[in-house]
């Protein structure tokens, strides 16, 4: 009964259009369910500190909003201060009652107040009170605390962004919205906003230049839903019961009911495109079934969801219309991946946007790769709001500027230039060798997955590929590239590399690396069929990759072969033995190649465990810092919500690496790193320290650390990472690799540590 109670109350919150009136919503539902003659939300001014009496059921609402405590006054201070439920059946004996006059609480005796609590600040108090004096018994005070907790959020992002819900925020004239760093650097352009396919909550708003073409569209694409309900219908007439086949009646009676569609003619014929009329009018009827409390009619709000996903998709499919890409293209989407970068042409995109993920999902990897400079997990962006806006994405504090003031242009126009200017200045450094002022040699190597790196990468002075991410090419594709497909594309890294080495690293999918045709849907994809353990479970896939580079590396013998995501030594054993196969196989067929080193990537704290078994079965060791911090600190690289807690300076990661280095180097290997962390310029001070034999990171982060490199003595970083290694936490580990960078003069490199 709780649960329902709380459930419709967080939907009720949910569909509200602003604050004040969710508020309204939650003092009016609670008292209810409660059965109390009083409630009232307070809301703590961020300024002042003082909590506000919000919204109420039961007093003088002449007062909303009018009176205030100060933070430890009355009750109310009380549970603010010690941010627990404080619960009383005599709240007028209580030291710390006081009394606000004029809100007419004096006849109430029982009190119970519950703090609400957002990302470990106190956002304000929820409070029911009673005449009678009983006190409120544990199954109600849990009530107000669950309810409490679960309304925090909604509220934390109403006072963010004036309103609830994120999809249909209005935005001001300007804003500005906070998200996490993902690549460096400043855009200024104009928002395009991706959609994903038939999702009718993020469809944005857009005027069309000619309704009458979309009303035409609107009325086809319901008739091909109603054939396509009918079709169905009669498909499933003998194999379904009766009760479930009405199901199909209840359908078409939603479309022919002209009521919605109506309402998505009016809208259409004010201006709006069919697609967002749609959207908008099937969103609010889906709000208000949810919120009825017959469980028959919110069990209708999934049928008018999936309805208005239907005429969505064929609204999407006969909208041939390309989207047109401005010179200065700023991609935003709810959830960036790295298949959507596919589309934009190279020279127009020059920042993104993602409202969910953080600095270490894949396709903030990728930006930071391709000198994109973006911004993840900006979640409070009314992203469906902003296309063709003026954007600026500030991807070295994590700040979207929505249509800038002239003064915010200039000063981030300025930033943009001095960037500029100091990328300039590295290129001096080009042809210059990466070795320390008293002469130890440091090779930097470069991750890839796109042509466009190559050239650049090799202009750079890249020593040789760390990591090759071969899902790249699997990733923009509709299906999976042929053996010859994939021989060509190898050959062509190779080939531009030659002499130097290429390490390819064979499929790491899985995670959040979805191939669109070949879906896994997990609960826990991080932890489940990902890297080598699918490549082992589809051998045919192995394989024919493992023979498209071998057949790729005829005649350059320069390619290196690397397993993702091993977490014990019989996967090492079987893929091994797998490439042997290839290998004798193409043997046999006349090609005349060479068994190319083979290495293996610890990224699972499994296989800093058993590094020195690894280290024996193989050639090489490559440390994928970004998987091997997620697993060892257990915060899933792309959750916003625990992004703070991602630290690749966490002690424990630097524990790790360091033993890798001596694991391997027991077994004579050599062991190279290529995470992000290789291309933190800071980082690469006790990585050199720590004995690492080659650091491969992106390219736009080749000079930079080379910069470094130029500017510090050998000798002196082992007295570095002695005090590194000795401290407890990563705050401290940043502080003295702070100080260390500004003792080489290198201060102006530093990188927000998010991004390590
Ligand atoms: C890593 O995990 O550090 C790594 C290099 O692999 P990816 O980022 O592609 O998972
Ligand atoms: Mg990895």
């Amino acid at each position: 009964m709780m649960l329902e109670a709380l459930r419709s109350i967080v939907q009720a919150v949910n569909a509200a259009g602003d604050l004040q009136s969710a508020l309204d919503i939650i003092v009016s539902r609670i008292a209810e369910v409660m059965n109390t003659e009083v409630c009232t939300v307070y809301l703590r001014d961020p300024d002042s500190k003082r909590l506000i009496f919000m919204a109420n059921q039961g007093l003088n609402p002449e007062l909303i909003g009018k009176v205030s405590l100060g933070p430890d006054e009355g009750l109310v201070g009380l549970v603010a201060r010690r941010e627990e439920p404080v619960n009383l059946d005599h709240a007028e004996k209580h030291p710390n009652f006081l009394f606000l006059p004029g809100i007419g609480e004096e006849h109430y005796h029982s009190f119970l107040g519950a703090p609400i609590i957002h990302q470990r600040s106190v956002m304000g108090v929820l409070v029911v009170q009673q005449k009678d004096s009983r006190r409120f018994d544990e199954d109600e005070e849990a009530f107000l605390v669950t309810m409490s907790a679960q309304l925090a959020g909604v509220i934390a992002h109403a006072r963010a962004t004036g309103s609830i819900n994120t999809a249909q925020n209005t935005v001001g004239a300007t804003a500005s919205f906070k998200g996490i760093a993902g690549a460096t650097g400043v855009a200024i352009g104009q928002a395009v906003v991706i959609v994903p396919l038939a999702e009718l909550h993020s469809v944005p708003r857009r005027q069309s230049d000619d309704p009458q073409a979309e009303l035409k569209a609107f009325a086809e694409a319901l008739d091909a839903v109603r054939v396509d309900i009918r079709a169905l219908s009669d498909k499933l007439l003998t194999q379904l019961p009766a009760d479930e086949h009405a199901l199909f009646d209840v359908y078409l009676r939603i479309i022919d009911d002209g009521a919605w569609a109506s309402e998505v003619v009016a809208k259409i014929e004010a201006g709006e495109w069919a697609q967002g009329a749609l959207s908008q009018v099937m969103s609010s009827h889906v709000r208000a079934f949810e919120m009825m409390e017959d469980a028959y009619f919110k069990e209708r709000a999934t049928d008018i969801k999936d309805l208005g996903r239907r005429v969505l998709s064929y609204l999407q499919a006969s909208d041939v219309e390309p989207t047109e890409y401005p010179e200065k293209t700023i991609l935003v989407g709810e959830e960036l991946t790295a298949s959507m970068l596919g589309d934009v042409p190279r020279d127009r995109l020059v920042g993104m946007v993602s409202v969910r993920g953080s600095s270490n999902s894949h396709v903030a990897i990728l930006a930071r790769a391709m000198g994109i400079p973006t911004v993840m997990g900006a979640s409070d962006l009314p992203y469906t709001q902003i296309e063709n806006a003026n954007l600026i994405v500030d991807g070295y504090s994590g700040y979207v500027h929505y249509n800038p003031t002239a003064d915010v242009y200039e000063h981030f126009r300025s930033v943009s230039e001095e960037d500029h200017a100091l990328n300039q200045g590295l290129e001096a450094l080009r042809d210059l060798p990466s070795e320390t002022l008293d002469g130890h040699r440091m090779p930097l190597w470069v991750n890839t997955g796109l042509m466009a790196d190559v050239a650049r990468s090799l202009d750079r002075g890249a020593e040789g590929v760390g990591l090759y991410r071969t899902e790249i090419p699997f990733l923009l594709r509709e299906r999976f590239p042929s053996e010859e497909e994939q021989r060509i594309i190898y050959r062509e890294q190779l080939l531009a590399f030659a002499p130097l080495p290429v390490t390819m690293r064979t499929l790491d999918i899985g995670g959040d690396k979805a191939l669109p045709y070949f879906p896994i849907e997990e609960e826990n994809p991080f932890l489940g069929w990902r890297g080598i353990r699918v490549t082992l479970d589809h051998p045919e896939i192995f394989l024919v990759q493992v023979r498209a580079m071998l057949k790729a590396s005829e005649g350059l013998n320069n390619l290196r072969i690397m397993l993702p995501m091993i977490s014990n030594v019989q996967e090492v054993d079987e893929a091994l033995e797998l490439v042997r196969r290839a290998f004798d196989e193409l043997l046999e067929d006349g090609w005349d190649i060479s068994l190319p080193p083979i290495g293996v990537m610890v990224e699972v704290p499994a296989a800093v465990y058993q590094a020195r078994q690894l280290a024996r079965r193989v050639d090489f060791l490559s440390v994928g810092s970004n998987d091997l911090t997620q697993y060892l600190l257990a915060v899933d690289r792309n959750n916003t919500r625990v992004a703070d807690l991602y630290h690749a300076y966490h002690p424990a990661v630097l524990n790790s690496l360091q033993q890798v280095v001596d694991a391997a180097h027991a077994e004579g290997k050599p062991v190279g790193i290529c995470g992000e962390l290789a291309g933190d310029p800071a980082a690469v001070l006790i990585l050199m320290a720590m004995g690492y034999d080659m650091l491969s990171m992106n390219d736009n982060s080749l000079l930079r650390v080379k910069a470094v490199i130029r500017s510090c003595r050998f000798e002196d970083l082992q007295g570095l990472l002695d005090g590194v290694m000795v401290v407890d936490t990563a705050d401290e580990v940043k502080a003295l690799l702070r100080k260390a960078m500004i003792g080489v003069g290198m201060e102006r490199l530093l990188q927000p540590i998010g991004s390590a």
